[in-house]
């Protein structure tokens, strides 16, 4: 028989964190010890004062401001929801005490409801489904014009009932869901301005990666919002890893532009110009302990990403080259930037001016490396990564070094 535990009431900020359920128990608890590293730095940054406890398959996480820890960490990558909870005792009148709270201030008449209620093995009381027959009871009987409706709830109030106690909440912050940052080792993002490249840098850091950024600054070549943007990115994504510095390299690629302005086939030049970047981060991969590249490119989007111009983009270097976004509609790239905060309204000037009016759809690779050696690529490169500046985003805050102060990243 199970027991019936008194608790005194409190709250509680209860995290999920689906998918790691799926590792191997060492792969597991490496991986919650990381994401509980994120979780704490999270809310160090933010200035919150907590203590945590790790049940069975949650975070529970107390402090004075549960609020506040809601929101921080509903964007730790790996967390799935969070929720505010009440703590209660197990038994089904303490249960139905805190659901009835819940109830009286969010449901009104008519309004359609459902109650989710889990039994805990050796919690003791009634199973699951008698449980959440007694809690609707209550939420009834204060609300007799409301409608129970199991399918399309409009309001639904989730009920467990544990061994040491209960909780009882009524709202579930979504979370990015993902894997803890840090888990997967580096990757060396290419970022610009635009709305793909941190979408994709975003993905990847969803999945677990450090980002190391590298951005081409190509001068007066590029639109004159175009630096200052890419830096945005590039500090609007640190504040989804608080606490960890996010570095981004910037390279002079102006010499480059300069180059293939002159007695040029014209036509190659936005994939010669991504092949460039390719072979620049490829270069600085080692020093950033990163093992792919990332960029945001996508099939269709422009000239330069046809199927066969990203083949021929891919073979400038002997590395991976990642491409989160390349199936995405430019909408939902839209959606995500959105949801994120990397999306600008009002970019400013973006437009790069060495793009010509008709770029190749479908280059020949030896027709492209014959070209490349017209302008000398080997040397522009080895310049330009001798020209590094670095740009440290520490949660939305920017510090820029200037050369000679690039060294490459400290072991992770
Ligand atoms: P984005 O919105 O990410 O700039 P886009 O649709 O405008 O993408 P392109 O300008 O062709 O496409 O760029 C393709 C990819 O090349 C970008 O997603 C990014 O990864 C990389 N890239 C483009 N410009 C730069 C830059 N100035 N510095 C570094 N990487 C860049
Ligand atoms: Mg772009």
């Amino acid at each position: 028989m199970g027991t019936v535990v008194r608790v005194e009431e409190q709250t509680v900020v209860m995290v999920r964190y689906g998918e790691l359920f799926l590792k191997s128990e060492p792969v597991k608890r490496h991986f919650i010890g990381l994401l509980i590293r994120n979780i704490k730095k999270s809310l160090e940054t933010a200035g919150l004062s907590f203590r945590y406890e790790t049940p069975r398959g949650r975070i529970l996480i107390y402090g004075d401001e549960p609020r506040k820890i809601a929101s921080e960490v509903a964007r730790v990558f790996g967390v799935v929801d969070v929720s505010v909870a009440t703590v209660t005792g197990n038994s089904p009148e303490e249960l139905g005490r805190a659901a009835g709270a819940l109830g009286k201030k969010h449901l009104k008449a008519g309004m359609r409801f459902a109650v989710r209620a889990k039994r805990q093995k050796g919690s003791g009381g009634p199973d699951s489904q008698e449980l959440g027959r007694v809690i609707g009871g209550v939420l009834y009987d204060d609300q007799p014009e409301a409608v129970v409706d199991l399918t399309h709830p409009e309001y639904e109030v989730f009920v467990e009932a544990r061994e040491n106690g209960g909780f009882v909440y009524d709202h579930r912050i979504p979370a990015p869901g993902g894997l803890p940052f840090g888990s997967q080792g580096n990757a060396l993002g290419l970022i610009s301005a635009g709305i793909d490249s941190p979408v994709a840098s975003w993905l990847m850091m969803k999945r677990g990666c450090g980002m190391v950024h590298l951005n081409m600054d190509a001068g007066k070549w590029a639109g004159c919002a175009t630096a200052e943007g890419a830096i945005e990115n590039h500090r609007r994504l640190s504040l989804w890893v608080k606490g960890f510095p996010l570095r981004m390299l910037v390279v002079d690629s102006s010499p480059l532009y300069d180059a293939m302005s002159r007695g040029f086939p014209q036509r190659y030049i936005c994939v010669i110009c991504k092949r460039f970047m390719l072979r620049v981060a490829a270069n600085l991969m080692p020093g950033e302990h990163a093992e792919v590249i990332v960029t945001g490119e996508n099939l269709g989007q422009v000239a330069s990403q046809t199927l066969s111009n990203l083949a021929v983009i891919s073979s400038a270097v002997h590395v991976p080259v990642i491409r989160p976004l390349v199936t995405y509609d430019k909408a939902d790239i839209v959606t995500i930037a959105r949801r994120i905060g990397t999306f600008n309204q009002k970019p400013g000037d973006l437009c790069c001016k060495a793009v010509p009016a008709m770029p190749s759809t479908g280059a020949n690779l030896a027709d492209v490396i014959t070209a490349e050696e017209k302008i000398d690529i080997d040397l522009l490169i080895a310049q330009a990564v001798e020209r590094i500046r670095v740009v440290t985003a520490l949660n939305g805050e920017i510090t820029v070094h200037e050369k000679p102060d690039y060294e490459p990243a400290p072991a992770i």
